[in-house]
């Protein structure tokens, strides 16, 4: 009833013993009603007893407690000794929650509250754990710049190697090149060359109006040399020769080996006349060069045949047809000797 004599004491919800880290604290130490609970980085493990004081209804008490923010519901805390034990409890803020039940009655007879803070390790504050992400992402950027310029070196060296490879393969294709081009005992462009080349002359002629000459050389009596001094001094005398040949002419003019021991001239920009008095100085040139080999000298003289390429409609091979026409002409006449082609346009 309100008012009629004092309320009944409250019941006391207290903690009365507690252990920190399995040290005992002072009874002096620890926390009253209303107190807190701070504990240092280290202190992890922690035992507490509760009882109930200046309790005068004795009987069946039912204890349960609670560490809000670490555990996930009510606990049983035992009836002789009620306590709570944590160990390894992460740093943090905390409440311990325990009440105090008697049978058949509905509400807690008493409880208690005390806050807990554990402080963090150095290492599991804001700012390490700060600092160690920085530490990792620099890390990381670290070993990201180390790789790309790792890849960037490898590519120059690839980059590098492919170059080298490159000028191999050049190098190489114009030696093959080369070698597809050109008679190997004289060095002279061989036929098929001289086929293409000739028709792309004629090409350019053709177009630009200008005048085109053709020479058949063969050496007089070749087979004789071969007959007499081998084959050896033959091919010397061919490479005299192409050396003759070679010696006379303008960069612009082809020349090859046609066949065995004919070679073929094909000047560009150069009329019949022109033609005729190369051929002329080609004559004398054969004429006074000598082949020395195993001591042994040899002159031999060649024919000549010339013929000027009839614009527009004349075909290489009717030119061709004409010179050799001209050389047999200077074979006929006694050899060593210029013959001009005087053949009609085809058709
Ligand atoms: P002609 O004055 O009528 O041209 O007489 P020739 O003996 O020069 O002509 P012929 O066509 O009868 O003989 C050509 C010779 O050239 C026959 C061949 O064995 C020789 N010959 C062809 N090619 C080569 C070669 O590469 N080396 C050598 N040593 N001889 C060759
Ligand atoms: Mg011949
Ligand atoms: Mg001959």
């Amino acid at each position: 009833m309100e008012g009629e004599g004092p309320p009944p004491p409250a019941a006391d919800l207290r903690i009365t013993d507690m252990e920190i880290n399995h040290q005992s604290v002072p009874p002096g130490q620890l926390p009253g009603p209303n107190g807190k609970l701070s504990l240092a980085d280290a202190q992890r493990t922690l035992s507490l007893s509760f009882s109930l004081l200046d309790y005068r209804a004795g009987g069946d008490l039912r204890y349960r407690h609670r560490l809000e923010g670490f555990d996930q519901g009510w606990l049983d805390s035992g009836t002789r000794a009620p306590g709570a034990s944590y160990t390894n409890l992460p740093a943090g803020q905390y409440v311990l929650k325990a009440e105090v039940y008697q049978a058949g009655q509905e509400g807690p007879l008493a409880t208690l509250s005390l806050p807990i803070l554990i402080e963090p390790f150095w290492y599991e504050t804001l700012w390490a754990r700060l600092g160690g992400l920085v530490l990792a992402l620099l890390a990381v950027a670290g070993i990201v710049q180390a790789r790309t310029s790792a890849l960037h070196r490898q590519r120059r060296r690839l980059e590098a190697e492919v170059a080298d490879r490159t000028r191999d393969l050049l190098t190489a294709n114009a030696r093959l090149d080369m070698l597809a081009s050109t008679d190997p005992l004289t060095g002279l462009l061989n036929r098929r060359r001289f086929m293409e080349l000739a028709a792309a002359e004629q090409l350019r002629a053709g177009r630009h109006q200008r005048p085109l000459s053709l020479l058949l050389i063969d050496l007089d009596h070749f087979k004789r040399v071969n007959d007499e001094y081998g084959h050896r001094m033959g091919d010397a005398v061919l490479r005299t020769a192409a050396t003759v040949l070679s010696g006379a002419i303008r960069g612009s003019d082809l020349a090859a080996r046609f066949g065995g021991e004919e070679l073929v001239l094909l000047l560009p920009e150069t009329d019949l006349t022109g033609a005729a008095g190369m051929a002329e100085r080609l004559r004398q040139a054969f004429a006074t060069a000598t082949t020395s080999l195993d001591g042994i000298e040899v002159r031999v003289t060649a024919s000549l045949g010339v013929a000027a390429w009839r614009a527009p409609g004349e075909s290489l091979d009717n030119l061709l047809h004409r010179a050799d026409q001209a050389l047999y002409a200077a074979k006929h006449a006694g050899r060593d000797k210029v013959m001009v082609a005087a053949g009609a346009m085809p058709g």
